[in-house]
Formats: structure tokens, sequence, C-alpha cells
């Protein structure tokens, strides 16, 4: 923007406040530069070439029609309501239009006699057809229609199309047009050149497919959607890079911690189990930052492969921590690893956000004399107060659960240590699946292990679908277990516009159960609980003195009491699968049968019923998360919309698959052989929006 000269009062009334005005609107909607503008592909076309006559518009079911007419009469009516409307005619006859909202220059417009071409969508009403609000403009007779489609674009608050279109137009005018692609790959790939591609997208020519347009399977389309997953592996792929860059301290020393750790082990690892350990081992030797996701499916066995790499860690004379999204998960974690570790001499230090004042200043003071050689908790471990002496491994439990902001942080927070500015080694862990083409555009910059075999001597869980009105019947099986001396979860539903609301549910549930149940004990856990009194029922559980667990979802993620073998979960298709998945995961660690009801409302939807069968088909995690994208989209998974799924505008994960796997080939290749493409290319599809991905 040209600053107007300072001395030229001329200038100074014309400087352009109304074009800041404009800018800043269109920053609002990302569009600062040139590229962006250019690059604001429109959503959808308006078909404007056709006029149709109003008699012939009223067979057309309420879909967008253009007619045009003359002002046969206009008028202010105030029942029942302030409106203007406007009758015209053509040769077919009348049309009513009704504008609630409008100005008084309007009716000047609508003079008798004018004529007016109208869009928008032509309903019966009393006093025969009639629109609402419909767009129109003021037309000579015989004014030359659009040849081609009109584009509407994404826009947003005093942002109209015609100032996009403008502000597009002149864009385009200025850009430098040469195409990122070289000829050589883009033609090995039948892509369309760059420039052809976008201006066909502004401004398609009358014989283009109108469907292949708004259907994104336009020619023009596939090389905008290749384009930006090219530009999203690159920048992943460089991400990686760099991190390899970084210095690492090596945790290289498998000593007596280790070897007295794998003599004491309460149980033999299973294949999986062995395998992730090595690929995670020989990870935290490099010179370099680990970042690997360990996957597995609820009951895995991931604690104990993390209790290892931690053993690692402190062998080779660093601290490790460990973080768990919830303090019932972190004091689970701290209790078993603490009954592993602790008699082999490691300090462990306990660190939450509920922590008192003087246990907490203890537990910061052991973490940076270095005295804990592990620490684990909540997010708490990540506060500013916390200094860490040497670490060398951070291990976050469920790390779907936290936000961007949170891995940033932990992933900084190696950088303060005395060990000079290394990163520390990263295994994050994971029970929600990551289907393989989220792993790939998400996730390029993440090594995966998977534990795809279930510890020995599991039954697998029985799911039945219930009809909520049966209840009555659910109570009697839950009694039934008990006298087995079995235990049982019930999980109350989930009510997300109000959690005062789902408390309430949770408190009543348990009452009502009590009374149903005199005979046995029924305890509550919810969110809300101090952490003290949350502990107490889960221990009580624990030793078997509740018989029926009453909670809400706070239970979900990792708690483990091997004698619960009946889940109830009220309204079942209130929850995601894969929520769902993770809750039923908490029975089945015995080796009791299990039994999942899930109980539902009815009556229920064709996808709420899809649904809940594949829940009863399914106990795969995988499978379910598949399938589960399927019906939903991958919006859902792994807190995916904070990262990279804030950069794909136009390619579409599962059905443009194919365009993935082609768009990552390419930029390992690119990224080998040809940094000026990259550059090039990344310049113009993400500019600023790159430091996004790298988190
Ligand atoms: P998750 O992967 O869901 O975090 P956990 O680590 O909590 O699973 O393990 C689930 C249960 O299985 C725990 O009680 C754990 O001690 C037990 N377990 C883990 N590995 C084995 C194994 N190899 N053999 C037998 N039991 C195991
Ligand atoms: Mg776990």
């Amino acid at each position: 923007m040209p600053t107007p000269p300072k001395k030229s009062p001329a200038a100074k009334k014309t400087a352009p406040p109304r074009a800041n005005k404009v800018e800043d609107k269109l920053a609002r909607l990302g569009l600062r530069t040139d590229i962006e503008l250019v690059l604001h592909l429109p959503m959808r076309y308006e078909d404007e070439t056709q006029i149709t006559t109003i008699a012939a518009a009223g067979f057309m079911g309420g879909s967008m029609v253009q007619v045009e007419g003359v002002v046969t009469h206009c008028d202010v009516q105030f029942r029942p309501r302030r409106q203007l409307v406007v009758t015209i005619t053509d040769e077919t006859g009348p049309l009513v239009m009704r504008f609630l909202n409008f100005y008084g220059s309007q009716t000047k417009q609508f003079a008798e006699g004018n004529r007016v071409r109208v869009r928008g969508e032509l309903r019966h009403g009393f006093f025969g057809a009639e629109m609402v609000h419909p767009t129109y403009k003021i037309v000579v007779e015989g004014a030359p229609l659009p040849r081609a489609l009109t584009p509407v674009y994404p826009a947003g608050e005093g942002v109209s199309q015609t100032i996009l279109r403008k502000a597009i137009a002149e864009a385009m005018a200025r850009i430098d047009w040469s195409d990122t692609l070289p000829a050589v790959h883009r033609d090995a790939l039948g892509l369309e050149p760059f420039e052809a591609a976008v201006r066909l997208l502004h401004n398609p020519a009358p014989e283009v497919d109108e469907y292949a347009l708004s259907d994104h399977s336009h020619p023009a389309w596939t090389r905008m959607k290749f384009d930006e997953l090219l530009a999203q592996q690159l920048s992943l792929k460089r991400a990686q890079m760099s991190r390899r860059e970084k210095g690492a301290a090596p945790l290289a020393t498998e000593g007596a911690l280790c070897a007295g750790f794998m003599r004491a082990l309460p149980f033999k690892l299973t294949g999986a189990q062995e395998r992730v350990l090595a690929e995670i081992r020989s990870d935290m030797r490099a010179a370099f930052p680990m970042q690997r996701l360990l996957q597995g499916d609820v009951g895995s066995g991931k604690t104990i492969v993390a209790a290892l790499a931690a053993a690692q860690a402190i062998d080779s004379g660093y601290q490790a921590v460990l973080m768990a999204p919830t303090e019932i998960l972190a004091e689970q974690h701290f209790r078993k690893i603490a009954q592993w570790l602790a008699p082999l001499g490691v300090t462990i230090a306990w660190l939450t956000g509920g922590l008192k004042k003087k246990d907490k200043t203890q537990a910061q003071a052991s973490i940076a004399d270095g005295s804990a050689q592990l620490i684990i908790g909540t997010h708490a471990v990540f506060q500013d107060a916390v200094h860490f002496a040497r670490l060398g491994l951070v291990i976050v439990d469920e790390q779907h659960r936290f936000g961007v902001g949170q891995r940033l942080a932990l992933r900084n927070k190696g950088m303060d240590a005395d060990s000079g500015p290394n990163v520390p080694h990263q295994l994050m862990m994971s029970a929600t699946p990551i289907p393989r083409t989220l792993a790939m555009t998400y996730y390029a910059d993440l090594e995966v292990s998977a534990i795809d075999e279930l510890p020995p001597g599991r039954t697998p869980i029985m799911t039945r679908n219930i009809d909520q009105n049966r209840r009555d019947e659910v109570v009697e099986r839950v009694h039934a277990a008990a006298l087995e001396g079995r235990q049982a979860y019930w999980v109350c539903p989930l009510i997300e516009e109000s959690e005062a609301l789902q408390l309430q549910t949770a408190t009543e549930t348990q009452i009502a159960l009590a009374e149903a149940l005199p005979d046995l004990q029924v305890g509550l856990v919810h969110g809300r609980m101090k952490p003290a009194e949350k502990q107490a029922v889960m221990d009580a559980f624990s030793r078997g003195e509740v018989h029926v667990l009453v909670a809400t979802t706070v239970i979900e993620v990792g708690v483990d009491v091997p004698n619960a073998s009946l889940m109830v979960i009220e309204h079942a298709e209130r929850f995601g699968l894969s929520q769902l998945h993770q809750l039923r995961g908490r029975v089945g660690r015995g080796s009791a049968a299990s039994v999942c009801l899930l109980l539902y409302q009815s009556p229920l939807g064709q996808i709420a019923r899809e649904r809940l069968g594949i829940m009863r088909e399914s106990t795969d995690g995988f499978e379910i998360a598949r399938r589960d994208l399927q019906i939903r989209g991958p919006g859902e998974f792994l807190g995916a919309r904070q990262s990279g799924q804030a950069m794909l505008r136009f390619a579409d994960l599962e059905a443009d698959q194919f365009l993935v796997e082609r768009a990552r080939d390419l930029a390992q290749q690119l990224l080998q052989t040809d940094p000026v493409t990259v550059q090039a290319h990344l310049a113009r599809w993400l500019g600023a929006k790159e430091e996004f991905l790298k988190v």
C-alpha cells in the first residue's frame, strides 16, 4: 500500500481508509498476499447463463432459478411485519418478491416499468409464485447474460462476492504465473499446467462440465489438490529433516536398571511389545531426537514398554518424564510404575496441578536438582515453574488429548536443561489408531510403532445393543455379575452442552442404582471431584469393595481394573466410536468373559444404527476407526483439526488417497534432488503458514 506524499492536502483527503478496510477484511479471511487471493478458489458455481420463465420456474421444485421481468407494483406492507413487496411480470405471469430488510432507496429501484433480473428459490405462496430475499439487478432489455458459470467464493463478514472477484482479478494480473512443478513431473503425473488450471477455476469457459467443477473431479481441481498435498508433504518432511539436525543426548546405556527390570518383569512381553521396544531403544541411541508414536489398542500393554524406555534413559544418566491427560490416569501410572521401578532404587516424583503447595515445591526442587529420575504427572509437569536438571526422554500418554500448544511447550522444555541445547527424545502413546492416510499426511514427521497383539489370556468382549427402555433387565444383569464376584462400570450419558447436567445425571444414576441394588456398593466418579476423593473411589473399586462404578467419561482413558467384566454405557448413540471402543476396553482385561451393553434411545437413525452395528461386530480398534472414518470424515481424529488439517482445503484424504501417495513420493524425490522447486512450491502454497505443521 503506497503511502500518500506527506505535504499534499489533496492526497491527505484521498488517503485510503476504505482501501485499508477492504484489506483488513480480506486479511481476516487469510487473504493477505496476491498468491493467497489467487488460490482463494470458488467453493461453488452459479449458473446465470440462462433465464427461465416465471411459469417454468414454478415447476423447478425450489431450486435456484433466474428469471427476468418488469416491475408492475411496489409497496411497503406492514403485515405480518414490515416488508418491501415487489411484483414483476414476464410473458408467462407475475412473481412476488419480499424483502424483510430493505433500504428506502430500493423502492426507487423498483419503479414501475423497470426491468429486473432475479435469482432465488421460487416457492408458491398465498399470492402465487414468490421469492423471499432474492438477489437481483436492474437491467435494460436484452442485457447480455454471462456466458460462463459464475464463481461463488468463500466470503466473510463485510466481504462481498464483488469485492472478492475484483481483488482476485487484480491479484491475478500481478502474480508470477510460472509453474512450480517442472514439466517432466507434471507430464509423468498427467497434471494440468498451474496457470491454466487456476484461470479455469476462477473463470470457467462456457463449455466446461459443470458437474466436474462442482464435485471437484475436474482435472483443474486435481492439479490444485495435488499441489496442496505436495506442499504439505514437503513441509512435513522438511520438519522431519530439521529435527534430525537438532541435537539430542544419545540414551544408549542399557545398564543395571534395565537388566534388573527385565529380570523382575511380572510377565513375559508379547512379541509385539519386544519389537516396538527394540524400535524405541534404537531411536533413543541416536544423537538426534526420537519422535515416535507408539500405537496399540486398549489393553495392548503400552505402559510397560514406556517404563522400559524410561529405564534406559535413567541408566544413561538422564531424567524421564511421563505425562498423562487426567489425574486418574497419571495416578494409575504412578502406582504401577512405582511398583516396578521403586524396588530397583529409582526415585520417582509425582506432580499434578492438584498438589499442595508444599508438595509441589518439593517435587519441583527434586526435578531441578536432578534427584528425581522419573517424573510422572499431568500437564503440570510442563508448567513454567518446572525446570529439569537433565531431561532426556518425554513420554506422553494418550497424546491426542493434548493440544498443539501443550505439545510445543513440552518439546521446548528440554532446551532449558543443563545438558545444553538438546531436545529430549519423545515417545507418544495412543490407543486411537490412525488410519494410514492420516498417519501419512498429518504425521509424516513421526515414526510409528504399533503393538498389534494383545497379551495372552484375554477373552473377547461380547457387545450387545439394547434399547434404553429395557434398563431394568440391564440392572438385573449387573446384579447377577456382582453375585458372581464380578464388577461393573456404568457410564452415564454424554451431555455435551452442559457439564452441570452431566454431573447431575451421574449423581442421580448412582442414587437410582443404589436403590435398585441395595445389597451392592455403588460408587461414583466424575471429573469435578477432588483428586483425593476420586482416588478413594478408584481404590475401593480396585480392591473390589465397590461393585458398581458409576462414571462420567473420566474413565475413558487407561483405567485398569482386571476384575471388572461388565460395561454398561447409556445413550451410546451420543458417543464417538473410538470413545466407545476406549470405554469398552476397560473390561476384558482379566480372564473372565466380559460383556459390554450399549444402551440406546430409540428410534435410532440410519447412521446411528450403522455405527452401533460396527461396535457389535468388531473389537478391533483399527477396523472401528477405519469404518468410523468412512462415516464421519477425518476431522475428528487425533486433534487433526489443530495441525495439518488447516492446510487441506481442496484435497479429501479418503477420496484422494491416490494423490496423497503420489505427492508423498514426489516430495521425497524433490527434497533430494531439487531444492529450488521445493522452495518455490512451498513459498507459493504455504507462505507463512508453514510453522503450523511443525508441532
Ligand atoms: P494400554 O496399552 O491400554 O495402556 P496397559 O499398559 O494398561 O494397556 O496394559 C493392560 C494390562 O495388561 C495391564 O494390566 C498390564 O499390566 C497387562 N500386560 C501388559 N503386557 C502384558 C503381557 N505381556 N502379558 C500379560 N499382561 C500384560
Ligand atoms: Mg494406557
